[in-house]
């Protein structure tokens, strides 16, 4: 069995690193020559909206997946034509459009801050006078890591966030004074079973997820399951799906979806019975879907900008380092580290010797 993927970055090295134990063979597509997972299967490098390439891709599997959600329309359209695409393209483009993503959000009954549509100076100075500052703006589509944003905090930063971001396609949501960010990674399978994995913590470092803490027995697991649960019936979705939240005065509100695998699952390969990887595999060949049990404490730790040294990471009892291969650049995500620990007390020393690895600022900023 031959899985297509479109992209070839460290989700889909991953996604290609849980299917082999089980036998599966994989392609990409992606037009980066030194893309990570290129080392790992046979890549197609192409543009991901070239006919010819999506062509070839669809001729070569059976079965096929994307790691990254702003892949064309147009290409996701021409694959579903040929091989069964998962999640549908329905998702992926509910999940490129923060606006119709959110408006969605509020038709399932799911809490998120306020927000408004912005398509000129005029629209944003009246959402800004309704809502209040602060507030953040951000572009509808092509936004991630934290970009394509702009945190308006007096009056005069209007016009500054309009030169930055451009004054279309915007939406404006009020900032949200979160007490934490947590996810919930959840899989679906086309019969309707899905499984959670525990809601997970999360820590953003200049908008990049910096940390990764899974919290069994969270008391907002239940919500986050009932409100996850009902996004993925209403999209029919198949596959691995990541919803993020924000906590605030204890009640979760709805910040995005990623339509796949996701940096906050990645504590899943050692730290679950079954990663959020195989478990997206199993999902899109229609297989049982496995347990998703944490296996004991654990956290994750992402590497941004240069690896620390893989000999000071091992030394740590309970690391796992993943080195993506990727050569070091600024704001650049080259690898990650997974903590295990026996308690949660072990686990906050390894993880202050970890994060001692981890620079503050400079290329890993
Ligand atoms: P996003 O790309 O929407 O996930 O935003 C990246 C990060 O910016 C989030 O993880 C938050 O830390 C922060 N952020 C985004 N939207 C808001 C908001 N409405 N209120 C407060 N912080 C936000």
């Amino acid at each position: 069995m031959t899985i297509g993927i479109v992209g070839a970055g460290q989700l889909g090295r991953m996604l290609v690193l849980a299917g082999r134990p089980l036998g599966l063979q994989f392609r990409l597509l992606d037009p980066a020559r030194d893309a990570c997972a290129g080392e790992l299967a046979g890549q197609i490098v192409a543009a991901y909206d070239d006919p010819g390439a999506l062509g070839q891709l669809a001729a070569q599997c059976e079965v096929i997946t994307f790691e990254f959600e702003n892949v064309p329309a147009t290409a996701v359209d021409r694959l579903s034509h040929d091989r069964p695409v998962y999640p549908s393209p329905r998702a992926l483009e509910i999940a490129q459009d923060r606006f119709n993503e959110k408006t969605l959000f509020g038709r399932l009954g799911i809490a998120t801050p306020r927000f408004a549509k912005i398509d000129s100076e005029a629209e944003l100075r009246t959402a800004v006078a309704g809502m209040g500052l602060p507030a953040v703006l951000k572009t509808r589509r092509l936004g991630y890591d934290g970009k394509g944003q702009f945190v308006l905090r007096e009056e005069a930063d209007i016009e500054k966030a309009c030169w930055t971001l451009g004054d279309a396609d915007l939406i404006l949501e009020s900032f949200v004074p979160f007490e934490r960010e947590v996810s919930l990674v959840a899989t679906r399978r086309a019969n309707g079973e899905t499984v959670f994995y525990p809601l997970t913590e999360n820590t953003h470092r200049n908008g990049i997820l910096h940390l990764s803490i899974p919290r069994a027995g969270d008391p907002l697991q239940a919500e986050a399951e009932h409100c996850v649960g009902r996004l993925l019936e209403e999209l029919d979705y198949v596959g691995t799906l990541a919803f993020e939240f924000f906590v605030h005065e204890g009640q979760l509100l709805a910040n995005e979806i990623a339509p796949r695998v996701h940096n906050s699952g990645h504590w899943t390969i050692e730290g679950a019975v079954t990663s959020q990887f195989e478990n997206h595999l199993r999902a899109i060949l229609d297989w049982p879907l496995g347990c998703t049990d944490p296996l004991c404490p654990a956290a994750m730790v992402n590497f941004v900008g240069e690896l620390p040294p893989a000999e000071a990471v091992l030394a740590i009892p309970g690391a796992r380092l993943h080195d993506y291969g990727k050569a070091p650049r600024t704001g650049r995500k080259v690898g990650h580290a997974t903590l295990l620990a026996s308690s949660e007390a072990e686990l906050a020393t390894r993880l202050s010797d970890l994060l001692a690895l981890v620079p503050e600022t400079g290329r890993g900023a």
